[in-house]
């Protein structure tokens, strides 16, 4: 009578190392925090996946833990070409490091503990397998797609459990002697391997995770696949092989998983290995015509990461936003320390929600208009530079053809007393800056004189404007001194200084007007930012020059 080692021998005779070779060549870490992101490269980075990163990420940098990145490429059909560099890069542009993985040049392992990409692990995979295959507790099976489809309608046709367990299992019960017998008939082709699931429908089981708390459920009963017959292994074995040899400590991963504990736990007792601690993410969702359902890559364009950075939202910004959503108490920890980095903030798991948080675009603009508000002006200039170098160059050069000035105007009334945050997104940055810059004012010369139609007065300010550009005060640094001189000119031109004066009747206007002019003629805008401190800025030279344009 043939043994299950013999069938195993005679699976993977080029296989000789066992489980324990591999725990030597993988030893424990020193750290006693490891944790992994471990996506699977099926397109850009999903805005789902950034927050379960940032997550994992923030929880092993405070427990001064180990966080390393994994591709799992193992369903082959579902891959598309170049997207891990593409998720690799993205996760850098939202500084998200990791300690080990692909990371080199042309995607090369750093770390000790690879490889990364788990399509080069498949001779790890099978050193487990051949070790389930020798104790019996997994088996060969030939099952066909026509088989499979007639127990899958059999089992709905009879209101049954579905799947592939017990009886409805045709290779379960075979001894090492007929699975031999059959690969002395058939060969290997077509192989898959099945874990012999030792629940029943009826069992329960109850485990811990660290976000939902105690959990009770339905065990695994089914005999899942665990290696393909393309030699690779599924989600499940290949996690249970690489979170071991890796030595995760901790699994953050979204809560489409939870199901699937029974059956990993299942594994983990089969090897005799002990299983990490579970922490199960609830998707970011949104509302649906009042329906709450998860992100979808294919119908919310707010997704994908690359959108939102298309759509001017700043990196940091994007990064507090999904603070928020992970710990709620994060914005009163803001509002108290505005000047600390996200790094300080002390997150913690238990406070991530159960429920799953609702991607709200208006908070989202919030976060980000406090953030933009925040920094520094030198900051918000080199990062808005870099970000339109990529998204907006001729807003870069522009930007880069005179960076003192562009600063100056960059600044007006930030970081004061009444600071109106002027920039909820870099767009808002480019709005409020590019009249600033000669060329594009002059571009907007039809918009400027559409505007200054509106006020039938303002055709006839020739005069004024001759003599306010001889005069205009702006060496000083006294708003109220600059303001006192448009009033006492404006009255000469028939604008009446105060309310009360206009009232009195004899004037055509107000000195408001003659401020909505200089906005207008200045700017191509009526709504800038504060008149005396853009046109301290822009200087006298220029102010005059675009006063003068107005005369001629
Ligand atoms: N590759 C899996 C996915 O992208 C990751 C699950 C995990 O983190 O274990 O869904």
């Amino acid at each position: 009578m043939a043994t299950w080692h013999e069938l195993a021998d005679l699976l993977f005779p080029e296989v000789q190392s066992t489980i324990s070779d591999l725990l030597t060549q993988y030893p424990a870490r020193s750290e006693q925090v490891c944790l992994r992101f471990s996506p699977s490269p099926t397109g850009y980075l999903h805005l789902g996946s950034l927050y379960t990163t940032l997550i994992g990420s923030t929880y092993a940098r405070q427990h001064k833990g180990t966080f390393f990145l994994r591709i799992e490429d193992t369903d082959q059909k579902r891959e598309i070409q170049g997207a891990a560099s593409l998720l690799i890069q993205s996760l850098k542009i939202f500084w998200i490091s990791f300690d080990e993985g692909p990371l080199g040049e042309d995607e090369r392992d750093v770390g000790a503990y690879g490889p990364y990409f788990q399509s080069k692990r498949a001779d790890l995979y099978t050193v487990f397998i051949k070790h389930l295959l020798a104790q019996g507790l997994a088996y060969p099976c030939r099952m066909t797609e026509a088989e499979l489809n007639a127990i899958r309608e059999q089992q709905t046709q009879a209101k049954q459990i579905p799947g592939i367990y017990g009886k409805f299992s045709k290779y379960r019960s075979f001894t090492p002697d007929e699975l031999i017998a059959k690969y002395h008939q058939e060969g290997d082709q077509f192989q898959v391997i099945r874990f012999r699931a030792p629940g029943d429908t009826t069992k329960k089981i109850v485990f811990h995770d660290v976000i939902k708390g105690e959990i009770s459920m339905i065990d695994n009963y089914n005999d899942i696949v665990i290696l393909k017959g393309d030699g690779l292994p599924t989600y499940h074995l290949a996690h249970i092989v690489d979170d071991t040899l890796m030595r995760s400590s901790l699994i953050t991963r979204g809560d489409e998983w939870l199901t699937s504990v029974p059956l990993h736990l299942q594994l983990f007792k089969a090897f005799e290995l002990p299983a990490p601690a579970y922490a199960h993410l609830a998707p970011v969702s949104k509302l649906d015509e009042g329906k709450k359902r998860k992100l979808s890559k294919r119908h919310d364009p707010e997704a994908n990461v690359a959108f939102l950075l298309e759509q001017w939202y700043s990196v940091q910004g994007i990064l507090e936003y999904l603070m928020t959503l992970a710990n709620s108490n994060f914005e009163d920890w803001r509002r108290e320390y505005p000047e600390l980095p996200l790094a300080d903030f002390q997150f913690s798991l238990d406070k991530v929600g159960v429920a799953g948080s609702l991607f709200d675009a208006t908070k989202l603009q919030w976060v980000n208009n406090g953030y933009l508000s925040r920094i520094s002006t030198e900051e918000l200039f080199q990062q808005t530079l870099e970000w339109a170098t990529t998204y907006a160059p001729a807003f870069a050069s522009l930007l880069q053809s005179d960076e003192a000035y562009a600063k100056a105007a960059m600044h007006i009334e930030r970081h004061t007393e009444k600071d109106p945050k002027r920039f909820t997104l870099y767009s808002d940055v480019q709005q409020q800056m590019l009249f600033f810059f000669d060329n594009e004012w002059e571009k907007g010369a039809e918009i400027r004189k559409a505007l200054l139609a509106e006020n039938e007065h303002f055709g006839a300010l020739q005069d004024f404007v001759r003599t306010y550009s001889e005069v205009v005060n702006l060496e000083t640094d006294e708003v109220l001194v600059w303001f006192d001189q448009l009033k006492q000119l404006g009255k000469q031109y028939g604008y009446a200084a105060t309310n009360a004066e206009f009232k009195e009747g004899g004037y055509i206007g107000k000195v408001g007007d003659l401020a909505m002019f200089l906005r207008i003629q200045l700017c191509n805008a009526k709504q800038t930012p504060d008149l005396f401190s853009v046109m301290k800025v822009m200087g006298k030279k220029r102010v005059v020059e675009r006063l003068r344009a107005f005369s001629s």
